[in-house]
């Protein structure tokens, strides 16, 4: 544990990084003609030590993220959780399902029907439900996993028969390389996929969230119709990977 008196400027960092957020996530959700409350907005909080963490939640934060099963587990106990839910937005292996199942309300990062199907195994061992997102690959890089954007809804037919498992929406990363033109197209396309499949009422499915969007682009991404912003490094400072 790192001691508060030392590092007293990342805290007050924090707490000013945080009121900044929040309101340009109130003003781009003004803006876009939506409540500053329908878009949620969650801490990621990879490479980030607990006592900061705290200090976030502390500040108003009620969502976090995690990346890793690993890292999230090595640190959960140090975390003041009562009033703060926990997600998973990382590639999950299935191999780990059954150790994070229990740990997080939601897995944002389901990126193929293998990946939900020993969600929906493991949900069922453990007697609940676990709410999921579909991970769209929007940019179509080979570097990452996630649906293809023509394939996803005849996946997501698939996947809502399976017990247990409960698909809330959509989640991407768009392309780290494209300008701000070009993610502007890929949250648009997004957005437009999100309303056309929550359009068709598939049954067990509860469309309602689209999450898109970190430091570097969460106006944007709201303006186009996120309704959950994924933001780390503006509100904690660069990550340091040791
Ligand atoms: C790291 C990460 C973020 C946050 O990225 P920042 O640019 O630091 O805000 C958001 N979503 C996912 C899936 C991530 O891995």
């Amino acid at each position: 544990m790192i001691e508060k008196s030392l590092n007293n400027e990342k805290f007050i960092n924090i707490e000013e990084n945080l009121k900044v957020i929040k309101e340009n996530i109130s003003n781009a959700a003004i803006s876009s003609g939506r409540k500053p409350e329908d878009v949620t907005f969650m801490a990621v909080t990879k490479t980030v030590d607990p006592v900061y963490i705290n200090h976030a939640i502390n500040n108003g934060i009620n969502l976090i993220g995690e990346n890793k099963v690993q890292e999230l587990l090595s640190k959960k106990d140090d975390l003041k959780l009562d009033n703060c839910d926990v997600h998973l937005i990382g590639h999950l292996q299935s191999n780990k399902v059954k150790q994070i199942i229990n740990h997080v309300s939601m897995i944002q990062s389901v990126d193929s029907v293998k990946i939900a199907k020993e969600i929906s195994k493991q949900a069922v061992k453990n007697n609940l439900d676990m709410k999921i997102l579909l991970e769209i690959n929007i940019g179509n890089e080979d570097s990452k996993t996630g649906f293809k954007y023509d394939e996803v809804l005849e996946s997501c037919y698939e996947i809502s028969q399976l017990p247990n498992v409960i698909v809330n929406g959509l989640m991407c990363i768009p392309p780290f390389s494209a300008n701000k033109s070009e993610t502007f197209k890929f949250f648009t396309n997004m957005s437009n996929l999100f309303i056309d499949m929550r359009d068709k009422k598939i049954d067990n499915i509860d469309m309602n969230v689209l999450s898109m969007g970190m430091s570097g682009d969460y106006e944007e991404a709201i303006k186009s119709g996120s309704n959950l912003v994924r933001v780390g490094s503006s509100i904690f400072g660069a990550r340091i990977y040791n």
